[in-house]
């Protein structure tokens, strides 16, 4: 086993994070990650309900499936109310958080989104320790905004929004991305948590050309914005996408990279990410809540939807929001969890 000399709190520089990513054996990393977890935020599991609902994107993200240059994709968007009825759906079975994900659709107005907002925050929950009435917390993840739209997006009730950033290198962004910059993205996560978001980015594992360098960068950036939520992923490559054929990013490197995350932000919240949980049967095998991360985000997204919203390919399971719900909530308890 490797000698750490580095101290393992939040102040890792980036030579220090690149040389504990490098190291032989991680398991050290790993068992201060789970501490700081269970200080930090504890051993419940916050289950997340995610609506994806439109892949309409004006985009050209070029790792992406929902890129708008993907002509063999069906497109489609959920009306007003199949989302709120979808968002009811998953209240009911027990989730107090809905994600509203899209491409970047600009059919969906600030004010067509706000409406959708207002009425999934009206949805009633009963509290069971007070017994009185709390409301779902919304996340919204549409990608980048005007200040004044994510401010009137805030006013209607949303609580928090998700950006990921991809990718701190700033070259391999601009190649990665022929619609945007490195520097408006990190710009729109500066103005989503100056206007009070709870604010959440993250960065993909195994991008063409990355570095253990970038990924401290990386990790680096979500410690500068600062972050309070952070969704790191393994790069899956797509047959349909410009990058067909590339490597899919490596599920240790990714899991190193969640870890060090809860090490630089304690009281983050960080998934397991839906492509972490696609993986190899391997991966199913060990815990997936021994390396830092506190959430699940679950597919609720109705089945008709749902294989069109193919940002990479996945094997699609028909969609059961109650019965998803309990069978998740059963295998966070086997691993001495507590989901909520
Ligand atoms: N439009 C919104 C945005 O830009 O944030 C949200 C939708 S976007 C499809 C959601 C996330 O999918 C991206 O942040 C990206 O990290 C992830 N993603 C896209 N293509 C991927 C791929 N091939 N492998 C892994 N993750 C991917």
């Amino acid at each position: 086993m490797d000698k750490i000399a580095i101290k393992l709190n939040s102040d890792l520089t980036k030579s220090e994070i690149i040389q504990l990513l490098a190291l032989d054996d991680f398991t050290p990393v790993y068992e201060a990650a789970d501490r700081v977890r269970a200080a930090s935020v504890g051993d419940t599991v916050h289950l997340r309900a995610i609506i994806e609902f439109s892949n309409i994107c004006k985009r050209q993200c070029i790792y992406c499936g929902l890129n708008r240059d993907n002509e063999d994709l069906p497109r489609f968007r959920m009306s007003h109310e199949e989302i709120v009825a979808t968002a009811r759906e998953a209240v009911a079975a027990g989730y107090r958080t809905i994600v509203l994900q899209s491409g970047e659709d600009p059919w969906f107005t600030p004010e067509k989104l706000g409406a959708i907002i207002e009425d999934i925050k009206a949805i009633k929950i009963t509290d069971i320790g007070t017994n009185e009435f709390v409301h779902p917390a919304v996340t919204i993840s549409c990608g980048e905004m005007s200040e004044e739209d994510y401010a009137y997006l805030k006013s209607k009730g949303a609580d928090r929004y998700l950006l990921k950033h991809e990718t701190a290198d700033p070259e391999a962004y601009s190649r990665l991305h022929p619609c945007g910059t490195l520097e408006n993205r990190t710009n729109c996560l500066k103005t989503i948590h100056k206007l009070g978001y709870e604010t959440g980015s993250g960065f993909m594992i195994g991008l063409p050309g990355q570095t253990l360098e970038t990924i401290a960068e990386d990790l680096m950036l979500l410690r500068d914005i600062p972050c309070q939520m952070a969704g790191i992923g393994p790069f899956i490559s797509n047959p349909k996408t410009a990058l067909a054929g590339e490597k899919n990013g490596d599920p240790e490197l990714t899991r190193r990279a969640v870890a060090l995350a809860r090490l630089l932000l304690p009281k983050a919240n960080l998934p397991v990410t839906t492509a972490l949980s696609i993986m190899t049967e391997e991966e199913h095998e060990q815990n997936p809540f021994a390396f830092g991360a506190n959430v699940v985000m679950k597919k609720v997204t109705p089945d008709q939807y749902k294989e069109a919203y193919e940002i990479y390919p996945a094997d699609f399971k028909p969609t059961d929001i109650a019965g998803d719900r309990k069978e998740l909530e059963e295998i966070i308890k086997s691993y001495g969890r507590m989901p909520l």
